[in-house]
């Protein structure tokens, strides 16, 4: 048991050692993207220059975005957890990534009209679960396609669930992906860090949901969040229940 104990508790100090050292990481990564960025602006970069200063700023991008899943994948799992309507978290993640990254590539973006969808959680989690979903949607779809956002109640089980829908009309998952998706660097995309889905799945998780995946190759996916809805109660809490 004591070397258990102490093999766990090495573990842990490693994990803290791993995340503290990723903190350190990103301000000299910072400072090379800013150069590089500079560098790239200024007169004297043309041609082959131009390509290895591209390269660069390119490849501290990524890494930047595996610093930022790793942390979100190791940081405190305690919540910050309030009363929240998830319409209105989905409908600003749905707008900026229609503003950004859907727009560049010519991706449609549909929120349907939604109804308040109240759920109990931590806002800025839940948001990056919806921001990683909508952008795989928009990353899965060809250009000219389309990525729909739902939300609507649902009981199952016996309870009452707020789900959050999005469907792509991308090229669906190829047999034998579907079962690895939610695995931790799993990944098909080229400069992909495979830590979204995960990340996401532990989130939801640890709000007391779960996530499930419609899907049929060549006709694109549906990703769909369950969230035990909130219940008119927990805001009264009168001290009865
Ligand atoms: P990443 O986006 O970095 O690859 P994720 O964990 O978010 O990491 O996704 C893992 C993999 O799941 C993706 O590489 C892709 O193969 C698959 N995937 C996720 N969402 C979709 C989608 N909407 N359509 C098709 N495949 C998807």
């Amino acid at each position: 048991l004591q070397d258990r104990l102490t093999h766990f508790s090495r573990l842990s100090t490693m994990g803290e050692m791993a995340a503290g050292l990723a903190h350190e990481i990103r301000n000299p990564l910072a400072s090379i993207a800013g150069s590089s960025q500079l560098l790239r602006e200024s007169a004297a970069s043309t041609g082959e220059s131009a390509t290895l200063l591209d390269i660069i700023g390119r490849e501290s991008q990524r890494l930047n975005g595996l610093i930022t899943d790793f942390l979100a994948y190791t940081g405190p799992s305690q919540r910050n957890s309030m009363r929240l309507d998830v319409a209105a978290l989905l409908r600003d993640v749905g707008e900026a990534v229609r503003a950004g990254e859907a727009r560049e590539k010519g991706v449609a973006v549909e929120l349907a009209a939604l109804p308040a969808l109240m759920a109990e959680g931590d806002g800025e989690q839940l948001k990056q679960v919806a921001w990683n979903l909508v952008r795989n949607a928009v990353q899965a779809t060809p250009a000219g396609g389309k990525v729909m956002i739902d939300g609507f109640e649902q009981i199952r089980h016996g309870s009452r669930y707020v789900v959050a829908m999005v469907v792509d009309t991308g090229a669906g998952i190829a047999p034998g992906i579907l079962e690895k998706i939610f695995n931790p660097f799993f990944t098909t995309k080229e400069g992909g860090t495979g830590l979204g889905l995960s990340i996401s799945q532990r989130i939801v998780h640890q709000h007391k949901g779960f996530i499930e995946v419609r899907q049929s190759p060549g006709k694109g996916c549906a990703f769909s969040v369950f969230l035990p809805a909130a219940s008119a109660r927990t805001v009264e809490g009168n001290g009865d229940g």
